[in-house]
């Protein structure tokens, strides 16, 4: 018996058939192509978490039901009054939650979402042994709500993603076709928006909850300044909550990441200021990205722009040159032939993309 035999006997052909999720390796490198905060938890706040963690109890078990941290994430972040949370370990977690509550044993269930769009839909679905359908979005990456409701119509799927604002497009979706699709859904599907980039776009579904029974608004700290503890949440219609509760593994978020995370919470208001000098690097890098020929940037409400350059390959080949990541798109879909992804960073890190990007365009 060899290792190949053993494993083509026993793991899944879907799962023996696809690569993993990939990650650069980063080290030595200025890092632009996760859409992280580039800025740190300042001094004495930092002395004051490790006195925290230092007296986190290790040997015990969480807490289940995280109620402080649900408490400070309620009275932070504008979840409805009679609306609970469910924690997973990053958001990546929840998506993988929702799919396995949905997908059905030995019978189709679909997953659908506008695409390019964040790559867990579709891989979670397929953990799930759910089918993903992808309705591409409209060449501005707008959605095309037309194709969005005849794909729900004939697919009936039991999901639809909607990243608000998008990922890889960095763009926000009107909001009335977004409600457009939640009540096409009517109690047949369950709408998940996405809400991953909130911190930068600073509108959002989460106070529309009350109004519709398949809405579920999913939340993370990542971009906020957070995404090393891992801490995504969701709210939902309290029943519906507890049925994904029931798949949700306990202890999913261990003590550290609570810790930290309540502590946070405590000090949103530095979090806060972070993502608004982000936003105003922002503005700040769209302006300069104008100025240049052969470059189009696309509109974002998040913390990275997606740009489309005439050579993608050699522009990110420069980058990689001078040890700087950024996200080479053109293959992920045809929509994004030549486009690029980047974060946005600090004035300094910018400085060096736009620098570079100057002289490979
Ligand atoms: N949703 C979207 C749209 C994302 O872009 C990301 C991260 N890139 C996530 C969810 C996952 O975030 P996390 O697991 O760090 O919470």
């Amino acid at each position: 018996m060899t290792i190949d035999t053993l494993i083509a006997n026993t793991i899944r052909a879907d799962v023996r058939a696809i690569g993993g999720y990939h990650v650069a390796d980063a080290s030595g490198f200025i890092k632009l192509d996760s859409m992280e905060n580039p800025y740190e938890l300042p001094e004495p706040l930092r002395g004051e978490l490790a006195e925290r963690l230092a007296n986190a109890v290790l040997n015990r078990y969480p807490v289940p039901t995280y109620a402080t941290l649900k408490e400070k994430l309620c009275a932070t972040q504008g979840i409805p009054a009679g609306y609970d949370l469910s924690l997973g370990n990053g958001s990546d977690e929840l998506i993988s939650i929702v799919a396995v509550a949905t997908a059905r044993q030995g019978e189709r269930a679909v997953v659908l979402a506008p695409v390019p769009a964040f790559v867990m839909y579709a891989r979670s679905a397929q953990f799930a042994g759910m089918d993903f359908i992808g309705v591409p979005l409209k060449a501005d990456f707008t959605l095309d709500l037309p194709a969005m409701l005849a794909a729900i119509k004939e697919h009936q799927p039991k999901l639809v993603f909607i990243a608000y604002p998008n990922n890889p497009t960095g763009n926000l979706y009107d909001a009335d076709d977004i409600n457009a699709i939640i009540e096409a859904l009517g109690d047949t599907g369950i709408a998940v928006v996405d809400e991953a980039y909130e911190p930068f776009a600073r509108t959002s579904f989460m106070e529309r909850l009350p109004q519709h029974r398949n809405l579920v608004v999913m939340r993370t700290l990542s971009k906020l300044g957070l995404a090393g503890i891992r801490l995504g949440y969701m709210s939902a219609h309290p029943q519906l909550l507890a049925q994904f509760e029931k798949v949700r593994p306990p202890y999913n978020v261990n003590i550290l990441t609570q810790v930290a995370a309540e502590f946070a919470l405590d000090h949103i208001d530095v979090l806060n200021e972070q993502a608004a000098a982000i936003n105003a690097e922002r503005t700040n890098m769209v302006a300069a990205l104008g100025q240049l020929k052969g470059v189009e940037v696309f509109p974002s409400a998040a913390n990275f722009l997606l740009l489309r350059v005439l050579d993608a390959d050699k522009v990110v080949a420069a980058m990689v040159a001078e040890k700087v990541l950024i996200k080479n798109l053109s293959k992920m879909h045809p929509l994004l032939a030549n486009c690029i992804r980047v974060t946005v960073s600090t004035p300094q890190e910018n400085a060096v993309f736009l620098n570079i990007l100057t002289a490979s365009v």
